[in-house]
This record gives structure tokens, C-alpha cells and sequence, in this order.
């Protein structure tokens, strides 16, 4: 395997030289640097003793929690052989010595600190160690559905997790039966998909957690790109996941535009979307440490510090309005998202900008008053 040595955070490591990502022997994708940045942040912040990686391909991730936050003892695992073997030597690189290894592990001292490289599949490693990790970062190729029973059985029981799912295409409803197999619902096209996706994805762990009689809060949750991730920090106890279930409902939505949502555990009425997640996508002291932490960390990308003050910025109610699809379905000249929020805020509600759309605005206001707003009433 041709290797060049790259730098992301405080990690030097080597990657696969593919001119496609997706044609290397082993997987390493310089766009999810806003991802890690952000996951080292959250790791920065949740004080894990203990962390997984995984499904850890260069080890960049691991490394990166290893080198920039207060972790103690950090495993990077992969089912490739040559992803394990490039883990071992990217381990070295930044100076880990070894204490003791086999075919499929090794134990490294990195500065005081342990790093384990595992090789195999992660619901076998994740069966296990059971209850022993702190946090688990869970970054597969497309969606994470398969590893969350493991997962939900590894970490702890106050412990965090923080997933990834980039199967766009299916929670999004390109491929509505594949969205019904794996996530156990029912997507939504149009200007809604992703908020409704990640909705999904939430929902579905909030449910597969509650088997275990434990519940969720949202740590944080966005989609950017080609991609989902949600940090989760679970609570134990039934009360807890009942709690968690409560925020679990459907959304349906009209030809007009018109979205409404209700928290049930099955839908009353026809045509409904979901099972999906209604309740809070942050936790607000969460979202100011990371972006407090941001300000002395060395972040990998210029754009991370912009995302996360979008998303602290962001009003936290249950989907948005796309004014360019209402604009065009209503006949409506398009205005400036500015001058659609200040309308509505002349008429007492509150109205952000979201992550999920340029042209989208996140609102209290009912969907008449925004026609209103649109046409600057
Ligand atoms: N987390 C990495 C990062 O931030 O660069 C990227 C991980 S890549 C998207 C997914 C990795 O999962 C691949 O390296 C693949 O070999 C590994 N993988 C796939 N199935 C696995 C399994 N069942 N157990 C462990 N690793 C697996």
C-alpha cells in the first residue's frame, strides 16, 4: 500500500495515497474533519475514561481523542487486516510504545496513556466488554443500525455515545423500504428529509435504548453534507426511558407546505412520517462548552467554529420552513430570509436560521403567519 503522512488536529498518521477515497485500501476522508473536530470537542467535554473507536480505518479518530483530549485509555478497532496494520504503525508515529500484542490486538503506552488496536469485527469486540466504556463513536460506511444493540450493551449505563449514519439516501426517502428495514420507519421526501432523517436515527436509538431500560438526551444532533451524527448521553433507569419514548412521534405534511406533528406511540391518522424523535436536537450548557473549548483547541478545519455557532444559533423546535418551496407553491415573490425573520419577529414569535437549509427559517410561529411573514404583511 503506497502511504503520505498527513496532519489533522494534534495527529500526524499515514493514509492510503488513492486518488479516490473510496478506491483505498483504507478508508480516510479529509471532508469529515468537521466531524472529528467536533467529536473531539464533545470527548473534550464528556471526560470519558475510557473511549471506543469503533470502526477506526487510519486510527485518525482515536488518535485525535487520544492526543487532544483528557482520555485515559482510547481503542481503535477495524475488521480490515491492512486498517489494523496502518492503526499499529499510525500508533507509533505518534509515539506509542508497545506493551505488549498479539495477532489481533495490541496494548501501547502513549504518553502515560493506553491505546489498544483491535482487529475484528465490533459487535464481537463491543459482546465482550461489556459496560466498559465511557463513551462509543460509532463511524461506519452508511448506516450504524447493526451496531447499536453492542454498542447500547458496551457503554455504561451513563455513559455517551456519538453516531454517524451516512446513508443519506435512505433516511432522507430515496429508498423508503430500506428506510423501513433499517430504521423501523417511514421517511419523508422533500424540503423536510433531513430533519426528519436525523429525527429517525434519533428516534430508533431512543427505542432500541429503551430495551435496556435506559434513556437519551440529546446532546447535540445535526446533519451536514453527505452525513448524520448525533452525540447521546444515556440515563439509566425505565422512568428514564419512558421519559425518552415520550418524545418519540410521527409528522405529516400537505401539499401546501403545511407541517404539523403529534407525540404518540402509534399514529392516529393516515400518511403519517415517522417513527421519528420530536423532542430537543441540544442540550444548550452542552453546545456553549463545546464552543467554549473550541476557542483554545487546535481545530483541523477553518469551517468547524462557523458550524457550531450556526447550530448554538439555531431555535430548537421540531422542523423549518423551506421559503423558497413556499414562496413557489404559494405563487410568492422569494424575500430575504432576513426580512422573513424580522416580520415574524414584529409579530412576537422567534425565527432562526437552520442548519439544515440555506433558504429555511426554524420558527414558533403557525404555518398562516409565516405565509403572512412571506408576503410581508
Ligand atoms: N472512523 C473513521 C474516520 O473517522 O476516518 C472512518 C471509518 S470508515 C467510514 C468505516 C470502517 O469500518 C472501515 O475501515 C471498515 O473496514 C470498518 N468496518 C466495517 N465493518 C466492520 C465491522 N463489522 N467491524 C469492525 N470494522 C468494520
Amino acid at each position: 500500500m503506497e502511504l503520505k503522512e498527513v496532519r489533522e488536529g494534534a495527529a500526524r498518521f499515514f493514509v492510503p495515497g488513492a486518488e479516490r477515497i473510496y478506491d483505498a485500501p483504507v478508508f480516510y476522508n479529509p471532508v469529515m474533519a468537521i466531524n472529528r473536530d467536533i467529536s473531539v470537542l464533545a470527548v473534550d467535554v464528556l471526560k470519558p475514561s475510557r473511549a471506543l473507536d469503533a470502526l477506526s480505518a487510519t486510527g485518525v479518530r482515536g488518535l485525535r481523542y487520544l492526543l487532544e483530549t483528557s482520555v485515559g485509555e482510547v481503542w481503535m478497532n477495524d475488521i480490515n487486516e491492512e486498517a489494523f496494520n496502518l492503526i499499529l504503525r499510525n500508533v507509533e508515529l505518534n509515539g506509542g510504545k508497545i506493551v505488549n500484542s498479539s495477532n489481533e490486538r495490541a496494548v501501547f503506552d502513549v504518553s502515560g496513556k493506553r491505546a489498544v488496536v483491535n482487529r475484528g469485527d465490533a459487535n464481537r469486540l463491543m459482546a465482550e466488554k461489556f459496560r466498559y466504556f465511557d463513551f462509543i463513536d460509532l463511524d461506519p460506511f452508511g448506516a450504524p443500525v447493526e451496531f447499536l444493540d453492542t454498542a447500547l450493551r458496551a457503554v455504561k449505563r451513563r455513559g455517551f455515545l456519538g453516531v454517524t449514519a451516512t446513508d443519506t439516501g435512505v433516511l432522507c426517502g430515496a429508498y423508503r423500504n430500506a428506510c423501513m428495514r433499517k430504521y423501523l420507519a417511514v421517511p419523508i421526501r422533500g424540503e423536510l428529509c433531513h430533519e426528519a432523517g436525523l429525527r429517525i436515527l434519533i428516534g430508533l436509538v431512543a427505542r432500541y435504548a429503551a430495551k435496556y431500560d435506559l434513556g437519551v438526551k440529546v446532546l447535540l444532533a445535526y446533519h451536514r453534507e453527505h452525513y448524520f451524527r448525533v452525540f447521546l448521553g444515556l440515563e439509566s433507569g425505565a422512568r428514564k426511558a419512558d421519559e425518552s419514548l415520550s418524545n418519540i412521534g410521527y409528522l405529516w405534511q400537505d401539499r401546501s407546505g403545511k407541517f404539523w406533528y403529534s407525540r404518540e406511540f402509534l399514529p392516529s391518522a393516515s400518511n403519517a412520517y415517522g417513527p421519528l424523535w420530536l423532542g430537543a436536537l441540544r442540550d444548550e450548557d452542552f453546545v456553549a462548552s463545546l464552543l467554549k473549548k473550541s476557542q483554545e483547541a487546535v481545530l483541523a478545519s477553518n469551517k468547524t467554529l462557523e458550524f457550531l455557532r450556526l447550530l448554538s444559533d439555531e431555535l430548537d423546535v421540531p422542523f423549518h420552513y423551506d421559503t423558497h418551496a413556499i414562496a413557489g407553491r404559494h405563487g410568492l415573490e422569494v424575500r430575504k430570509l432576513a426580512v422573513i425573520m424580522e416580520n415574524l419577529k414584529k409579530m412576537g414569535y422567534r425565527a432562526t436560521r437552520t442548519h439544515f437549509s440555506p433558504t429555511s427559517i426554524k420558527t414558533d410561529a403557525p404555518f398562516d403567519t409565516v405565509l403572512d411573514a412571506l408576503r410581508g404583511l
